[in-house]
């Protein structure tokens, strides 16, 4: 058998005002041409390496194309995507005859003229290779699943943890069942339902975890092939946004509809339950006062880069500073100016510094603090998802005023406490400690966390599921109406 395997990835925050270009794709050190499953892991490549381990083992050939991951940011420039995606299919047409395409993409990556690359993607995948070959695709589940992606692929199957700790293991079952049909052994027929939902679910919390365990309890028995469950991106300005039960059945379309129905009206009915609370700024600030023993940790969500928020919103450092908190630390902020001036005067260097706020509206206004530059890092890293290293690029360690501030160069979400405890900065001794992450930092700061808590703050990504400004999707979500499933809702969809 021949199998073909690419990745082009990213997550689209239309409302971002970082547009995503080449240097978005080239600069995330997830950048190869028909190598990349042979590099070491990276959240890119991870797929990849699973399915040249597996096809290998079995003895096929397999052909390798792009390999490449783009930090979530704006709109992709159409040509940038166009380049992409046309240097994929090139190769794909080199290839010759192929039984199976096995693609990596995010799920939701948006471009100028093109609202679903993903399902652009798969349809000309689906041209070059027609209606025999079995294509299947490896999805974030925070994607925008459309009737484009189902009437194009033969397998859909995202991931089913956030954090996504589970790339490997969803890359294979993606491989087992293409490679199945293209045996002829099973005949996958996809289903989607549409919660109506738009939020975030956080599946390490109950009642997430066993409803993880539950769409697994169910797969490999009674003709039903995979279950993903897409939560959505909640940021993307598309018709098709929004979570979606996705359930692949073994020729039975029926017994998948009904299924995806079943667990969908699962995840309704737990709504309020996985919702997550949201404190505002100084209530986040309030709980970490009285007590010192351990830090509390304030996950900053809306200014989450890993959602295409520029991670330099200063909102809640203003706080901070108005509120006179010590034994604070915050970040990481996205400012590479600043590091340059930080370079530029020095270790030990005590200077007006203006920090963050550069990006746009949703960065707020800049802060200007008496800094003393404690520390800098030409190449900063920090502990990665997936047991690599994520590159801040040159950083900086600054304080002022009791408050530790970690400065980078290249936009990254906080995941690990060496992100501060990498400069230098001690953790066990303070108050409070300031995350831009939404859900990728807990796994890591759950050990030296007293407690942790989200905060809203202004920024890129809000947790206002139901004021996000749409204006493609039509249908009525929750939370913006209370009972999208309601008759008088229904009738006011235009027709399709
Ligand atoms: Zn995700």
């Amino acid at each position: 058998m021949r199998i073909f395997i690419a990745g082009l990835a990213t997550e689209t925050n239309t409302f971002s005002p970082i547009p995503t270009g080449w240097s978005g794709f080239k600069e995330q050190r997830v950048w190869f041409r028909n190598d990349g499953s042979r590099k070491p892991p990276v959240a890119g490549n991870v797929p990849l390496i699973a399915w040249r381990r597996l096809a290998e083992a079995d003895g096929h050939e397999v052909v390798e194309s792009l390999c490449t991951f783009a930090q979530p940011a704006g709109t992709t420039l159409r040509h940038v995507y166009e380049g992409l995606r046309d240097m994929l299919l090139d190769d794909l047409r080199r290839a010759g005859p192929t039984d199976v395409v096995l693609l990596f993409m995010h799920g939701a990556m948006v471009a100028h003229g093109y609202d679903d690359c993903e399902g652009d993607t798969l349809t000309h995948v689906r041209e070059i290779v027609g209606p025999q070959a079995k294509i299947g695709i490896e999805l974030d589940l925070h994607c925008h699943l459309t009737e484009l992606m189902r009437s194009s692929a033969d397998v859909i199957i995202t991931y089913k943890e956030y954090p996504h700790i589970d790339m490997a293991e969803r890359a294979a079952e993606l491989y087992s069942l293409c490679t199945r049909a293209a045996r002829g052994e099973v005949a996958p027929v996809t289903a989607y339902h549409d919660c109506r939902m738009i939020s975030m679910w956080r599946t390490p919390q109950e009642p997430m975890r066993s409803f993880v365990e539950r769409m697994q309890s169910l797969e490999g028995k009674d003709g039903i092939l995979s279950i993903s469950f897409g939560h959505g991106f909640p940021w993307g300005d598309v018709e098709e946004v929004g979570a979606k039960m996705v359930v692949i059945a073994d020729g039975d379309m029926a017994k998948a509809e009904a299924l995806a129905k079943r667990l969908g009206n699962e995840i309704w009915a737990m709504r309020d339950e996985t919702s997550t609370r949201h404190d505002t700024i100084d209530e986040g600030i309030d709980l970490a006062l009285p007590d010192q023993s351990a830090p509390l940790v304030l996950a900053d969500v809306a200014d989450n880069a890993g959602g295409g928020a520029p991670s330099d919103n200063t909102a809640i450092l203003r706080r901070l500073v108005d509120r006179g908190v010590k034994d604070a630390v915050i970040g990481c902020f996205w400012d590479p100016q600043a590091v340059d001036f930080c370079v530029e005067a020095g270790e030990g260097a005590t200077f007006l510094l203006r920090i963050g706020g550069k990006c746009g509206p949703s960065s707020g206004d800049p802060v200007d603090l008496m800094v003393t530059v404690r520390r800098l890092d030409p190449d900063f890293t920090q502990t990665g998802l997936s047991g690599g290293r994520a590159s801040f690029g040159p950083s900086a360690w600054v304080s002022a005023d009791g408050i530790d501030i970690v400065l980078v160069s290249k936009r990254q979400q906080t995941f690990a406490p060496d992100a501060f405890t990498g400069l230098g900065i001690s953790l066990v001794d303070k108050a409070l400690v300031v995350v831009k992450s939404t859900q990728h930092f807990h796994a890591a700061f759950e050990p030296i966390a007293r407690e942790i808590r989200y905060v809203a703050a202004p920024g890129a990504i809000p947790p206002d599921y139901a004021n996000i400004p749409f204006s493609k999707r039509t249908r009525p979500y929750w939370p913006r109406v209370a009972d999208p499933f309601a008759p008088t809702n229904i009738l006011q969809e235009p027709a399709a």
